[in-house]
């Protein structure tokens, strides 16, 4: 057998056609998030019982498939291009291959990301109308808010807001603790309030969903340029978009977490070291992702 290295691949061609195939699992999931999320909005809204979990099984259903399209990319990636045989082979061409493999890395690290998103958009679409359900709480309260009375003298007691854990109330006339419950209805919202907080504020995650949006767009004129190798000056304006965007998306979505805890804080004070923890954990959480997103986006420059 002759030692005689391999022919290299057409390293061009190769990552041309990984690129293709990464953009086609990418359309695929698009269309998926299309059908799915007016799907199952209807779904819910069909709905009237907060705990119907036929939406919830149909996201889950969705989501295993963007998790294959994931999949499908991360196995091509590795088998085809970053496999051993072929680097070696590679090595003849060794600053467009590596170059080329950055680039199909990166192709799949998006669809990574957009694989998140998508599942959040799809989640987000199976939730139950939480609001609506706060609105029974609120007007159920409303009805009975002037028919407290003390359990020891009978005396009216004023209760402020809705409750949804059991409350104490000292009596003005003698001072004895009269002890409520909640409704099932409003004890159900104490465990779903930080969905219930995001919904009353969904309109920051539609303009964030639809930065998004814009962000992808830019990313895919981004690798269409970069695939037909030219356009220097258009990526880098490409680039210098999406970092701006990145600025408000992260902006944005700051001032989100921060409208929804203090209205967390309002409406439950009794929670409020909770959803102090909660609101710390969630803004690292986006903080990381944000440095992650500049991270690939100064990447993108040197490419
Ligand atoms: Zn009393």
């Amino acid at each position: 057998m002759s030692s005689q290295p391999t022919k290299p691949a057409d390293v061009g061609g190769l990552e041309q056609r990984y690129l293709t195939f990464v953009d086609k699992l990418v359309a695929r999931g698009r269309e998926l998030v299309a059908e799915a999320v007016p799907q199952l909005q209807q779904m819910v809204a069909a709905s009237d019982d907060i705990n119907d979990l036929a939406p919830r099984r149909v996201a889950a259903a969705v989501t295993t498939q963007f998790e294959e399209l994931r999949a499908k990319a991360t196995q091509v990636l590795t088998e085809q291009i970053l496999s051993p045989d072929l680097s070696f082979q590679g090595l003849l061409r060794l600053n467009t291959w590596v170059g080329s493999r950055d680039i199909c890395t990166a192709r799949c690290e998006q669809l990574t990301r957009l694989t998140i998103r998508w599942r959040e958009q799809v989640e987000r679409a199976a939730q139950p109308d939480y609001v609506s359900e706060y609105r029974k709480v609120l007007a159920e309260f409303d009805a009975t808010k002037d028919s407290y009375r003390c359990q020891q003298c009978g005396s009216p007691l004023t209760i402020d807001r809705i409750f949804v854990i059991d409350v104490y109330v000292t009596c003005p006339q003698c001072q004895t603790q009269s002890h409520f419950a909640p409704s099932t209805a409003a004890r159900a919202l104490n465990h779903v309030a930080i969905f219930l907080a995001r919904q009353l504020h969904a309109d920051y995650l539609d303009a964030n969903d639809s930065l998004a949006q814009q962000l992808d767009q830019l990313e895919d004129r981004w690798y269409d340029i970069k695939m037909q190798r030219g356009a220097k000056a258009e990526r880098q304006q490409l680039r210098d978009q999406m970092v701006h965007m990145t600025q408000l998306f992260d902006r944005n979505y700051q001032e989100f977490l921060a409208v929804v805890y203090r209205d967390l804080q309002q409406m439950f004070p009794e929670n409020t070291v909770h959803y102090q923890q909660q609101y710390a954990l969630e803004l690292g959480r986006h903080q990381e992702g944000t440095a992650e997103r500049q991270r690939v986006i100064s990447q993108m420059a040197g490419r």
